[in-house]
């Protein structure tokens, strides 16, 4: 049996000129957890052109839906890029990663901190019920360089409080926090300097960062990852597995090559 399953492209977004989303139909027998990724891609010469890629949509959803970057002479998404509605796409069988709730300990906030790209399995996970019913508050923090780059931003604020599965948790547990670098906005810099200057805490009206009670989950860049751990282990903060479940988990948004 193939790896994968040929699934259609249903719907494509372009957010700015670095980054899109797309959703395809989902094999009936694709099971993942939320924040988890997958394999995907296009046939190659000779052999399929596969890439992980986070799940952004939830797993009770009919469709997939994905959050990519285009990589102007990357070998996928130069060409991934152009897809369009009624394009084949493969997507693999197995989904795996991480970014899992049961990787973590049970506490009272659960920090959702990704960078660019590193939003998407955290668009999966603030639509799972179990998540509110694990944690009291949900902080999903996503740094960008531009406003445009803050892809779902209005979905997150303005539609899914009236989610019909999450929407009233959605709105009394979930709070947005949005960062840019490179542009004004209501909140600016870097996600470590608004953590270790306390502003992102007094935004959030949040206690500061505890390992006995804040769980964490990243997904960013290589260098954001370094510094976040250099950030969170000298606080008490271990990293969990399968099976020791820890109060931070990681997962790279992509591998420097
Ligand atoms: C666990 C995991 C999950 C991932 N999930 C996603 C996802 O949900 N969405 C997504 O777009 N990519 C994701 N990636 C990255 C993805 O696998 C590919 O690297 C990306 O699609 C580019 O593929 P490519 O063949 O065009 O270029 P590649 O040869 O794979 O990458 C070329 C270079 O582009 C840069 N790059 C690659 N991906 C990104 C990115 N996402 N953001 C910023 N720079 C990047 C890196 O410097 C890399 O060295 C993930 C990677 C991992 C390991």
């Amino acid at each position: 049996m193939s790896a994968t399953t040929l699934e259609t492209v249903t719907q494509i977004h372009h957010w700015t000129d670095t980054l899109f989303s797309f959703r395809t139909t989902r094999n009936s027998a694709f099971r993942f957890q939320n924040g988890q990724f997958v394999m995907i891609g296009l046939e190659g010469e000779g052999r399929p052109l596969l890439r992980a890629y986070s799940v952004a949509s939830p797993n009770y959803e009919e469709e997939l839906e994905f959050l990519s970057i285009k990589v102007p002479d990357g070998p996928l998404t130069s060409r991934l890029q152009h897809i369009a509605p009624g394009d084949s796409i493969l997507v693999g069988r197995k989904a795996t990663g991480t970014l899992v709730a049961d990787f973590l300990l049970p506490g009272r906030n659960l920090y959702l901190v990704g960078t660019g790209t590193g939003l998407a399995p955290f668009m999966s996970l603030i639509r799972d019920p179990d998540i509110y019913a694990r944690f009291a508050h949900v902080v999903l923090v996503h740094g960008v360089r531009q406003i445009a780059e803050l892809a779902y931003g209005d979905m997150i604020q303005n539609e899914l409080p009236n989610h019909p599965l999450v929407g009233e948790q959605v709105a009394k547990q979930l709070t947005y926090y949005p960062t840019v670098t490179r542009e004004p906005f209501r909140n600016r810099g870097r996600i470590t300097d608004l953590i270790t200057s306390g502003q992102l805490f007094e935004d959030c009206e949040l206690p500061p960062l505890s390992s006995q009670e804040d769980r964490v989950m990243l997904c960013g860049s290589p260098a954001m990852l370094k510094d976040m751990v250099a950030l969170l282990e000298p606080e008490g903060f271990i990293e969990g597995s399968s099976n020791n479940p820890g109060s931070f988990v990681i997962e790279k948004a992509f591998v420097e090559r």
